[in-house]
């Protein structure tokens, strides 16, 4: 009986050996047994492995066979230091195989000793860390290049508690909000800018801060513009954003980070140009008004005066000798080309004052119109016209009128020795549709395609084409009106093409 339980004991210890020998062998990491004078006595297949060299050839070699100089130095200092403590002790170093290649190896050491309690061997594990150690390095590289742009980069960026008290702040931010190191951690910089607004020049409260708002919300702000009053300077302007930051697992921020730009420059010069362009637009409501009410008064005493002489004439003809009569035809004919030019004045400054709402128009139905009262012009020059499609604008339909008229007209008026010829054509360029209005008339010099367009400007005397020169100018502010450009491309004796644009909405 005895015998046969001394005997289970042997095999169950047998097989505890067995299952300890094979952790040993197979375990991850290398097993090294070196003895008192860093001779290896043992190791592990993972040992072997780690190394490159077979177990044969390892073992009564030095450990420190397999180290450069400086991890020889490491070396030694670690296993003083394990003596000395008498306890397990961590070392990092570099290791190198049998084919060169080198290793970074993480290192544990303990001691072994005897039964007289004297020191015997050491016992080392060995793990091969340098894909770690690659990725260490480059964490700490990744690191140092966010840190040198978070150094240097000219948007500030501040890094605040779920209280708002700032925990960092980057040198841009210190600039921009006027801060020092000394307010870290206990301070938010609104201690510091109490006040803030928007740029209509409301409050900004602060529970509506961005980083207050991501704080609480938990979500992303972008681009909020404020204003914030430094101790220094008066108010500066910052585009901001703000980044709330979780911790795994849980909803609530714990932190937030804003970054802010300096938009103070940009801020300054929109309110500059908006006031110039509401100042521009003050000053051109004034003129137009001006011209309108000026034109408009002058025509009436220009009537008296132009009445009057012509009774003179009428009334006193015969009391009258040639030369007095030949001044008051002069005055007549002054007076009445005065009422033309201020009706022509007054045409212009219709085109704003006194303009219609836009609507939807059928501009086939515009040239219909045009052509049904130019029939007897169009008549007398026996002039073709041909024309593609028209589509629908949103525009002012008496407007649309008079600019068609008003290019015809001159097409038939400014004709050559040919039989006038016009094309009128529409396409769609993007977002307007481009008008093309074609002639082969007498053309325009280069020089000036800039100037018909201005008031009054003629290239001709009265006497050889009639006209005060006001068409093209009214046509080009109505189709400025809205919002389209128009030029004009010509050759002299060749012909004329006047192009306009029309955005392409409709209500
Ligand atoms: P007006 O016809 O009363 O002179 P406009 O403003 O309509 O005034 O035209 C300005 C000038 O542009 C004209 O005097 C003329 O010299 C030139 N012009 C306009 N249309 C044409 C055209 N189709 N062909 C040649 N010249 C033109």
């Amino acid at each position: 009986m005895q015998n046969k339980q001394l005997r289970s004991s042997q095999v169950e210890l047998e097989e505890s050996k067995l299952k300890y020998f094979s952790l040993y062998e197979f375990a991850p990491v290398g097993y090294f047994s070196l003895n008192k004078q860093e001779i290896i006595k043992d190791v592990n297949v993972a040992g072997t492995v780690l190394l490159g060299i077979e177990k044969s050839k390892l073992i009564n070699t030095a450990f420190i066979q397999y180290m450069n100089s400086e991890s020889r130095r490491t070396f030694y200092k670690h296993l003083e230091k394990v003596k000395t403590t008498d306890t397990r002790q961590t070392c990092e170093l570099e290791l190198i195989k049998k084919d060169g290649t080198k290793i970074y190896a993480h290192l544990e050491t303990i001691t072994i000793k005897d039964d007289e309690e004297d020191f015997n061997e050491f016992r080392i594990t060995a793990t091969d860390i340098t894909e770690l150690n690659f990725a260490e390095e480059a964490l700490k590289g990744s690191e140092e290049k966010y840190r040198s742009l978070y150094e240097t980069m000219t948007q500030g960026v501040i890094h605040q508690d779920a209280n708002g008290y700032i925990i960092s702040a980057n040198p841009a931010a210190l600039r921009i909000m006027e801060l020092n190191h000394n307010m870290m951690n206990s301070e938010t910089y609104f201690n510091h800018h109490p006040d803030s607004i928007h740029e209509d020049g409301t409050d900004f409260p602060l529970e509506t801060h961005p980083s207050m708002v991501a704080l609480k919300t938990g979500k992303g702000i972008r681009n909020v513009i404020m204003g914030i009053k430094t101790p220094e300077k008066s108010y500066i302007w910052i585009n901001i954003n703000a980044t709330p930051l979780f911790k795994p697992g849980e909803k609530k921020p714990y932190q937030v980070y804003i970054t802010f730009e300096d938009i103070t420059e940009t801020i300054k010069a929109k309110k500059l140009l908006n006031e110039t362009l509401a100042e521009l637009k003050r000053s051109n409501t004034e003129l137009e008004q001006f011209a309108y009410v000026a034109s408009h008064d002058l025509q009436e005493p220009l009537r008296m005066v132009a009445s009057f002489t012509q009774l003179l004439e009428k009334q006193y003809k015969d009391k009258l000798d040639e030369n007095a009569r030949e001044y008051i035809n002069y005055a007549v004919d002054g007076a009445k080309r005065m009422q033309g030019l201020i009706n022509d004045l007054l045409a212009y400054s219709r085109v704003t004052t006194k303009a219609d709402k836009f609507e939807d128009i059928y501009l086939e139905k515009v040239l219909d119109e045009v052509l049904f009262n130019m029939e007897i012009v169009i008549g007398e020059n026996e002039a073709v016209i041909t024309r593609e499609s028209l589509p629908n604008i949103c525009a002012d339909y008496r407007q649309m009128v008079q600019v068609f008229q008003n290019i015809i007209g001159n097409a038939l008026k400014y004709r050559g020795p040919k039989t006038p010829q016009i094309h009128i054509s529409a396409q769609k360029e993007n977002e307007h549709w481009l008008f093309s209005l074609e002639d082969n008339g007498i053309g325009i010099e280069p020089k000036y395609f800039e100037q018909i367009f201005e008031i009054f400007k003629r290239l001709h005397a009265e006497d050889e084409y009639e006209g005060t020169g006001i068409g093209l100018a009214i046509t080009k502010r109505i189709v400025e009106r809205h919002g389209g450009r128009i030029w004009v491309e010509s050759e002299p004796d060749k012909g004329s093409a006047f192009y306009f644009t029309i955005p392409d909405k409709l209500l």
